[in-house]
């Protein structure tokens, strides 16, 4: 047995490892610790909370995962844009105190607010919505987002669930959309490492697909992975960056993007391998996994 393997080498922590989680201090539906019991009861054994541009979770989220003799990977999922499409880049065991990196989560955070203020103020010209709908709908101090926007137009009576309200009203087209400040990709990833992070991007192969010039500047900079197992991949974008990240030997996961009754995705239905999270550990200097008091 060598040390060189990463698959043959002793973990501690167990499979399946899910690395994208959301919770409502972002706009997952459940409390942190919910979010490690639902992920508890789908068999998950290793979990991430990724919510967007905060950290706040983690604590909550830790003591529950060691409760359930789980192992708790700190994340984020940082908000960027390419032009016009949204980059999310998942960070991993990065300094949640790090200064450049927490100014600019902040910044993200501010901005959404009085976005989502804009947003609710052009819907409410054609709709009998309120800012303070969506205050109900938001947890105190989480990253605000259209999810909360979606379910304020829910508790209306205005559409039936998050996903009408995504497809209706929400959608850019319907022209109550409006966007928010975020970096672009490469100072989010410059960030992530300089905070000691593992910077992955989210569900690359999605609808929104940053160009591949972006995505080779990524990787020049030092790009950890990407996120290949997720439901919004599509089959055809995988294949090609696949071959992108065996040439490039990027690291490679699958997670669910679980946001609670947010969204249909379930805990586990995509997967990372523990050689694959061995990679993330190795690299990631920021903070560190809490793992289980057993495997210790
Ligand atoms: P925002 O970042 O505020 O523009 O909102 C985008 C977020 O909404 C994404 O991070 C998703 O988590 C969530 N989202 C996108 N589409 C849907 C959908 N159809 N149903 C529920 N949540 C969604
Ligand atoms: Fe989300
Ligand atoms: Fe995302
Ligand atoms: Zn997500």
């Amino acid at each position: 047995m060598t040390d060189a393997d990463p698959d043959r080498r002793p973990h501690l922590f167990r499979a399946p490892i899910d690395l994208h989680l959301h919770s409502n201090r972002s706009d997952g539906t459940e409390a942190p610790a919910e979010v490690v019991a639902q992920a508890c009861a789908e068999g998950v054994a290793t979990l991430a909370l990724t919510d967007h541009d905060t950290t706040a979770g983690w604590a909550e989220a830790a003591a529950a995962a060691v409760a359930h003799d789980m192992t708790f990977i700190p994340g984020m999922e940082m908000s960027a844009k390419d032009g016009w499409r949204s980059v999310h880049v998942l960070a991993y065991l990065f300094d949640p105190t790090e200064p450049d990196l927490l100014a600019e989560t902040s910044r993200i955070r501010d901005d959404r607010i009085g976005r989502a203020e804009r947003i609710v103020r052009n819907i409410g010209r054609d709709y009998p919505l309120r800012w303070e709908d969506v205050v109900a709908q938001t947890d105190p101090g989480a990253t605000v987002g259209r999810p909360h926007i979606a379910d304020a137009l829910v508790a209306r009576g205005i559409v039936t669930d998050r996903s009408e309200a995504f497809d209706g009203i929400l959608h850019p087209r319907e022209g109550y959309y409006e966007g928010h400040y975020a970096p672009d990709p490469l100072t989010a990833v410059e960030l992530v490492i300089g905070a000691g992070g593992v910077p992955v991007i989210a569900h690359p192969a999605g609808r929104e697909r940053m160009s591949a010039q972006t995505l080779r500047r990524l990787i020049d900079a030092g790009l950890g992975g990407l996120e290949l197992g997720h439901r919004e991949n599509t089959a055809e974008g995988t294949a090609e960056l696949r071959r992108l990240a065996e040439r490039h030997d990027l690291i490679v996961t699958g997670s669910s993007d679980y946001h609670g009754a947010g969204k249909p995705n379930v805990p586990g239905e995509h997967t990372t391998t523990p050689a694959m999270l061995q990679r993330i550990i190795d690299r990631g200097s920021g903070s560190a996994p809490v793992y289980p008091v057993r495997a210790r």
